[in-house]
C-alpha cells in the first residue's frame, strides 16, 4: 500500500495555480500525515468475510463487526434480493411522505418482538440513530451524563443537542455517581440522561449495567444504552448484554445498529410505544431523510431470525469457542464478560501502524486503530474474531502476533 501523498501540481490536473481552498487543505493534510494520522481508503474487491481481496491479494481478515458471518450469507442475500424484486432497489421518500415501504414495518415488528420491546424504530445507520434519538429527547436545559468511550456519534449527538454535557471516567462508577450528584443540585430540575454503551467498540470491555441501572435509579435519570457490540451475541435471547444482566426493562432507550452482528445496515432504538410515537414526529435524522433501502430492511430482518434459529445458536457457539482459541493462544487474561474484540494495545501510533503492516506481509489485515478513534498514546491493534473463522485461522494469527507484537496491556 502506498501511504505516501505528494502534493505537487502534477496531483493539480494540469491546474496553473493552487487555489487558497486547495492549499489550505493541502497543508492540513500535510500535518495529519506527520503526525502518523493519515487515513486512507482501502478498496476491497469481494464480499466481506475472512478472508477479503485488497489490491489483488487475498487477505486473513479480522478487521470487520461481522461478528456471526453473516454480512455474506445466503439467507440475508436471498431475502434482499426478494425485497429488491417486489419493492425496487430504493424507498423513493422519506418515511413520513411515501417511503415506510412494508420491509420496514416489517423489520419493526421483528425486532420489537426479538427485542422484547413494546416497539421499535430504524434508522438508515446507528450514527443516524443516535444523532436523531438524544436532539429529540433533549435540548439545552437538559443535562447528558456520558462514559468517557462512548462512540463518537453518541459524542456529536449530545453536542448538538445543546444539554450540558458531562462525561465521567470509563466504567467509573464513583465518578459517575459524582456527576449524577452535581445534575440532582443543578437549578431547575434538568432531566437527565445517562448515555453508555453495553460492550465498548475499541477496548470490547462491559459496561456494569446493574450498577448503571441502580445509579441511574437512585438519582431519577432516564438511561440510554447501545449495544452495537452486543446485540445478537449474549443473554437467552441474544438481545444483548442488557438482557443477560437481565436490567432491560429499567432502560428507557435501547440502541444497537444492524450493521454489525446483524450483518446488513442500519439504526434501531427500541423502548416503548410513546418513545417510538415520539421519535416519529420528533427525530429529525429520521424525518428529513430518505427512507433506507428495502434490500437492507429485509436482510437485517432475516439477520434477526436467523440469530433465533438453531442455526444462529450454532455460529454464536462457533465465536465465543474463537474468541477462547485466540486469548489462549496469546495468553490473554480471560474477562467475566468476553466479547469478540480484542484491543492489543500498543502505545505509539507507529507501533501500531508498524505492527499491522508486518501483520500485511503475511497477509493477514488487522487494523491499527489510532486517534482521533481512541486516545493519543493509546493506539493499538484491534482484533475482532467472527463465526466464520475456523480454529485454525485463528492458531495462524496467534502465531504472526507472537512474533512481532510487544504488548503492554
Ligand atoms: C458502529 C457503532 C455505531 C454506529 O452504527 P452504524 O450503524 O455503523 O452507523 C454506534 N455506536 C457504536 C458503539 C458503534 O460501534
Amino acid at each position: 500500500m502506498t501511504a505516501k501523498l505528494s502534493f505537487t501540481r502534477a496531483n493539480c490536473l494540469g491546474c496553473v495555480r493552487v487555489n487558497p481552498f486547495e492549499s489550505q487543505l493541502q497543508q492540513r493534510l500535510s500535518g495529519i500525515q506527520s503526525a502518523g494520522l493519515l487515513r486512507e481508503l482501502r478498496r476491497v474487491d469481494s464480499p466481506q468475510g475472512t478472508r477479503i481481496n485488497i489490491a489483488g491479494k487475498s487477505l486473513l481478515s479480522f478487521s470487520s463487526n461481522d461478528y456471526l458471518g453473516l454480512a455474506n450469507h445466503p439467507a440475508l442475500k436471498e431475502a434482499s434480493i426478494k425485497a429488491t424484486e417486489k419493492f425496487g432497489a430504493g424507498a423513493g421518500a422519506s418515511r413520513l411522505i411515501c417511503g415506510s415501504l412494508a420491509p420496514f414495518h416489517e423489520l419493526e415488528e421483528t425486532l420489537a418482538a426479538f427485542k422484547g420491546a413494546q416497539a421499535a424504530l430504524t434508522f438508515s445507520t446507528g450514527y443516524a440513530a443516535a444523532v436523531g434519538t438524544i436532539t429529540a429527547l433533549m435540548g439545552k436545559d437538559d443535562i447528558i451524563i456520558v462514559d468517557k468511550l462512548v462512540h463518537a456519534c453518541i459524542v456529536d449527538a449530545a453536542k448538538l443537542s445543546g444539554a450540558k454535557l458531562r462525561v465521567f471516567a470509563h466504567n467509573n462508577l464513583e465518578d459517575l455517581e459524582e456527576k449524577l450528584r452535581w445534575a440532582k443540585e443543578v437549578q431547575g430540575q434538568p432531566q437527565i440522561l445517562l448515555i453508555t454503551e453495553s460492550i465498548f467498540s475499541m477496548d470490547g470491555d462491559a459496561a456494569p449495567l446493574r450498577e448503571i441501572v441502580a445509579l441511574k435509579e437512585k438519582y431519577g435519570a432516564w438511561l440510554m444504552v447501545d449495544e452495537a457490540h452486543a446485540t445478537g451475541l449474549y443473554g437467552a435471547n441474544r438481545r444483548g448484554l442488557a438482557e443477560a444482566l437481565d436490567v432491560s426493562d429499567h432502560i428507557e432507550i435501547q440502541m444497537g445498529t444492524l450493521g454489525k452482528a446483524f450483518g446488513a445496515s442500519g439504526g434501531y432504538i427500541c423502548g416503548s410505544r410513546a418513545l417510538v410515537d415520539f421519535l416519529v414526529n420528533r427525530a429529525r435524522s429520521f424525518i428529513f431523510s430518505t427512507a433506507p433501502v428495502p434490500a437492507a430492511a429485509a436482510a437485517a430482518r432475516a439477520a434477526i431470525q436467523l440469530v433465533q434459529s438453531a442455526a444462529g445458536q450454532k455460529l454464536n457457539e462457533q465465536l465465543w469457542a474463537r474468541v477462547a482459541e485466540f486469548k489462549s493462544a496469546i495468553s490473554h487474561p480471560q474477562s467475566a464478560i468476553e466479547s469478540a474484540i480484542v484491543p492489543l494495545i500498543l502505545g505509539d501510533e507507529s507501533v501500531a501502524v508498524a505492527a499491522a503492516t508486518k501483520l500485511r506481509e503475511q497477509n493477514i489485515f488487522v487494523p491499527a486503530i489510532r486517534y482521533p478513534t481512541v486516545a493519543r498514546g493509546a493506539a493499538r491493534l484491534r482484533v475482532t474474531l467472527t463465526a466464520a473463522h475456523t480454529a485454525n485461522d485463528v492458531q495462524t494469527l496467534g502465531g504472526a502476533l507472537s512474533q512481532i507484537v510487544n504488548r503492554k496491556s
